[in-house]
């Protein structure tokens, strides 16, 4: 029989840092983990996904633009990706399918653990309402913040997240021209992919940053750059990209499909070296 396969599914996939995470992950724990990028469109995913395990495969990522397709693709998921209704970790099980969503809990690792911040009631601003805004929404209410006020381009987006949410009153659409209603908030996250698009300067208004706001850019590299440019000229005093994100949500996928618990230091002192390079999960 031939060893387990991992493999990370997306598009563009090639230049994914997961490869390198996971592997590095196995060497500290002395495992070789035979782990690839895979690249698929929305229309090959649901094959490629199949192929993969037909091939030996029983654990895999799933990033842009897949995780809801990954999630209606499993038999079983946990509650976090079922609140979700993405999945960005896949285990097999049987002949099936189980998902996971371990963005949230990667984030909030993130947050309270390298950057000590402390989430319990704060006012939060999340922009954006695609796969990664829906993984990591219900981590940050279990993590016992205040209230999640959520913005998208496509405001219906925003809506169907908050009903996901079942919270009403705590979690709530706004629209990107009423933003300035809003006041100022502690913790601002950009959750969308604008940065990869065309025209992709952030025009939000100043108010809804005081000297105590943190900002944080689930992206990382270079796309994390215009976000974090407008963040530090609005006067936000701590601000950083989603780099540790990324290694914690994939320490997360390696303990479900290992066993065993990652450290996180090195690979992320080492990838922040080359941070330059850096442009996808
Ligand atoms: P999706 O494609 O599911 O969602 C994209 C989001 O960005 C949507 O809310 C979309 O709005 C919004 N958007 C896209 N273009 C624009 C624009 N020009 N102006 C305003 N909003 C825009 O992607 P994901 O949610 O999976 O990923 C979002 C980003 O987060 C990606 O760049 C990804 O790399 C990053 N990410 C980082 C992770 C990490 O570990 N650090 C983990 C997961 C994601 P609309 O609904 O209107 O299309």
């Amino acid at each position: 029989m031939s060893a387990p396969r991992y493999a990370v599914f997306g598009q563009p996939i090639a230049h994914s840092q997961s490869p390198r995470i996971q592997s590095a992950f196995g060497k500290a724990h002395g495992i070789e983990v035979d782990y690839r990028a895979i690249e698929a469109s929305p229309e090959e995913f649901a094959a490629a996904l199949e192929a993969f395990a037909a091939d030996g495969g029983v654990g895999a990522n799933v990033t842009l633009p897949h995780k809801e397709a990954a999630f209606a693709l499993c038999a079983t998921t946990t509650s976090r990706a079922h609140r979700a209704g993405a999945v960005n970790t896949l285990l097999r099980k049987g002949e099936r399918w189980h998902g996971d969503n371990t963005d949230g809990i990667g984030l909030v690792r993130d947050l309270t653990g390298r950057h000590g911040l402390d989430l319990r009631g704060r006012r939060v601003l999340l922009l954006g309402a695609g796969g990664a805004a829906r993984g990591v929404a219900p981590a940050l209410l279990d993590a016992g913040i205040l209230e999640l006020i959520v913005v998208n381009r496509s405001p219906e987006r925003a809506d169907a997240l908050v009903d996901a949410m079942s919270e009403p009153g705590r979690v709530i659409s706004a629209y990107w021209d009423a933003l300035r209603e809003q006041g100022d908030f502690e913790l601002i996250i950009n959750a969308t992919s604008a940065a990869r698009g065309e025209g992709n300067g952030f025009n939000l208004p100043l108010s809804l940053v005081n000297s105590m706001t943190t900002a944080v850019d689930l992206n990382y590299g270079e796309a994390s750059i215009p976000f974090l440019a407008w963040a530090r000229a609005a006067g936000c005093r701590n601000s950083f990209d989603g780099l540790g994100m990324l290694v914690e949500q994939a320490a997360e996928s390696f303990q479900q499909w290992h066993g065993m618990r990652p450290e996180t230091d090195a690979i992320y002192t080492e990838l922040r070296g080359r941070d330059a390079l850096l442009v996808t999960a």
